[in-house]
């Protein structure tokens, strides 16, 4: 292939213009960033070498070397990693493969919030962080066991790059930045020391530098050998103290090093909320050291993100993102796990299968959950701004992890209708704060605390003062599939089925009232129900109401509206089930139109209202009426009648 000239992709150019104009204070992050890649390739080739050991070509003499120049104003950062062939360059190098990051691309485009860098240094800017302070960027690089066949990558970041082979006597990249003139102190050995210290100290390959020192020849005596000058005395010295950190002792570990290995590790942006450093001894050998990172990543969501954890198998890199050390609602952490046990030459099939792992992700989540019910009971307002960052996530292990439901339902908080919005309560406050005549727990699914503020089966629980709470997570809905109840006290949806909050006597009385009711409407209720047919399933009188005319409600079994709305959402189709209408016999609407009944049993407003009232009740609890032409124009037919 001849050289070509190539245009970057669209979010690339747009990264790329954030990186240079707006993103990092910080600039020397670029090395950090280097170095780390340069590392990740090291790791790889030593992984893949177990499997074919023609790669290593009898280089294995790890490092990463960097190579300043000041009289060419250059910065080399070379490994002898895994390198790359012509369509790796062209894939990770000039593309965002991820379409999470295209999106999150889109994203920060619409909220022109490029000068904001905590959202960007959620994901690695990576290589492209080189044009901070580089005005050309230079990668040439040889993928292991492909003869002398390399490839050259060449940009200015300014749209479009240069890519052509060339031969490589070495396995492994090499990357110059041509510093921009301001940038000229990274060529500066103590600027280059104190940067590898700071960020890259524990990278677990020597990062090397050839110093250069002026010494005066010595004599047999250790004496200088007057008038012998100076001599110039070059040597290759290591720069990092490369001690694995989950390996080093917990105590001896700083804050801050902790902080910076988690951005290694993460590319994220702040420090972590909680770091997690222990280990593991008996039937499962192994050290851990987790991070639970402080915010929310913007592609927690979605498929394509990276999950898992690093593993390692005595201090050899095994894989960068084994999905299978931590359950999926917990893959927002990041971390290393370092086995004793496992074999060196392990595959994903093993992985996949491995009861050793099994136990370590047993032992993992335990600790994770343990670590967040003390900061729970210790730090409760740190657990909220936790929660609302990662609660949503942490409430799928109540649907897939059983064996851990007894922790995980205390560690699950919901808002309620006591609480302000943004409060937050556990099912255990709710539990203890219960009146006496309170049987069950209640709660209201939904899409937002503001829609269900308004819903008319609240009514009744605010009269009786019965704290109601608010599900408003598309995953509650799986959610209270799961939990059905709670310290024997069944978790009840105040939107579902038959409600009874009331005494024995109480009840009664008002089921005496209802059936009333039901025998003097009896002939309306069942007009309205003939004219509803085709969209409920029932008429009856409610005693969840008590100001609103309507509402409706799912039996117990059937689909309420939030379930619809998320179906919907996801693209399912959603079953066709009809819910239950129920009316309010105390409501002035009622009295109304059973007057009209009484009057004339065929009155055609009969049918008007009662098609007005469904619409009311869908609504009122946040749904869409499937014709709201025909409900204005009925409402204003009303509307001029009553000025009449
Ligand atoms: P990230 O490291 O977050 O994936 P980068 O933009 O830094 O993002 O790098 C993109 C990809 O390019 C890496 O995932 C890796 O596959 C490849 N790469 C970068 N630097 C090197 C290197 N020194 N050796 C081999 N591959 C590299």
């Amino acid at each position: 292939m001849s050289k070509t000239t190539k245009q970057f992709q669209t979010e690339v150019q747009q990264l790329l213009d954030l990186v240079i104009h707006s993103l990092y204070s910080n600039k020397d992050i670029f090395l950090r960033e280097l170095i780390s890649n340069a590392s990740d390739a090291i790791d790889k080739v030593r992984f893949e070498a177990h499997s074919d050991e023609s790669l290593l070509e009898g280089n294995s003499d790890w490092k990463v070397k960097v190579i300043p120049d000041k009289t060419a104003g250059t910065l080399v950062i070379r490994d002898n990693g895994i390198g790359m062939n012509i369509a790796e360059v062209e894939e990770n190098i000039g593309t965002i493969a991820r379409s999470g990051t295209k999106a999150f691309m889109q994203s920060l485009k619409d909220k022109a919030s490029s000068n904001n860098p905590e959202l960007i240094g959620q994901f690695g800017v990576g290589f492209y962080a080189s044009f901070m302070v580089a005005d050309k960027v230079v990668l040439e690089t040889r993928k292991g066991g492909a003869s002398t066949d390399g490839c050259r990558w060449e940009s200015n970041g300014d749209g479009s790059y240069t890519i052509e082979e060339c031969s490589r006597e070495q396995r492994g990249t090499e990357i110059t930045l041509y510093l921009k003139d301001e940038f000229k102190e990274y060529l500066d050995e103590w600027k280059i020391r104190s940067i590898v210290k700071k960020y890259s100290d524990y990278i677990q390959y020597p990062v090397v530098m050839d110093i250069t020192r002026s010494e005066t020849p010595k004599g047999v005596d250790g004496e200088e050998i007057d008038g012998a000058g100076t001599i110039e005395k070059t040597e290759e010295q290591t720069l990092n103290s490369m001690k694995a950190i989950w390996a080093r002792a917990k105590n001896e570990v700083t804050e801050e090093e902790h902080n910076e290995f988690y951005k290694h590790i993460s590319h994220d942006y702040d420090a972590p909320f909680r770091t997690i450093h222990f280990s593991a001894e008996g039937t499962s050998e192994f050290k851990a050291l987790l991070y639970l990172p402080a915010k929310k990543p913007f592609d927690l969501f979605t498929n394509d993100r990276k999950k898992g954890l690093q593993l390692y198998v005595r201090r050899v890199f095994i894989s960068d993102k084994c999905e299978e050390l931590i359950p999926d609602y917990l893959r927002f952490v990041k971390g290393v796990v370092d086995s004793s046990d496992l074999p060196l030459n392990v595959s994903r099939e093993i992985l996949q299968e491995d009861v050793q792992i099994k136990r370590i992700q047993k032992s993992l989540v335990g600790k994770v959950l343990s670590t967040l019910t003390e900061v729970k009971e210790q730090n409760f307002a740190d657990y909220v701004a936790f929660w609302k960052e990662f609660g949503q996530v942490v409430k799928e292990g109540l649907h897939f992890d059983y064996a851990n439901k007894e922790k995980l339902q205390e560690l699950v908080l919901f808002e309620s209708t006591t609480s302000e919005a943004g409060s937050f309560v556990s099912l255990k406050d709710y539990v203890s704060r219960m009146p006496e005549n309170q049987k069950e727990i209640y709660y209201i699914t939904g899409s937002s605390r503001e829609t269900l503020e308004q819903s008319p089966h609240l009514e009744v629980f605010r009269a009786k003062g019965f704290e109601v709470l608010f599900l408003t997570d598309p995953v509650d809905e799986w959610v209270v599939q799961s939990l059905t109840e709670y310290q024997e006290k069944q978790l009840k949806a105040v939107d579902r089925g038959d409600i009874s909050l009331d005494s024995e006597e109480e009840k009664q009385e008002k089921e005496k009232k209802r059936e009333e009711a039901q025998k003097e409407f009896s002939d309306l209720i069942s007009l309205i129900g003939n004219h509803l047919k085709e969209k409920v399933k029932e008429v009856r009188f409610s005693n969840r109401l008590t100001d609103s005319a309507c509402c409706l409600v799912a039996d117990e079994y059937g689909m309420n509206a939030n379930m619809e709305r998320i179906m919907k959402a996801m693209n399912q189709t959603v079953p066709d089930s009809k819910r239950i209408l129920e009316l309010n016999p105390d409501h002035a609407i009622l009295k109304t139109m059973a007057a009209i009944h009484q009057k004339d049993a065929t009155a055609s407003a009969l049918a008007d209202y009662a098609d007005l009232l469904y619409d009311q009740a869908l609504l009122t609890e946040g749904s869409t009426i499937k014709d709201p032409l025909r409900f204005t124009k009925l409402v204003s037919e009303l509307m001029v009648k009553a000025a009449q």
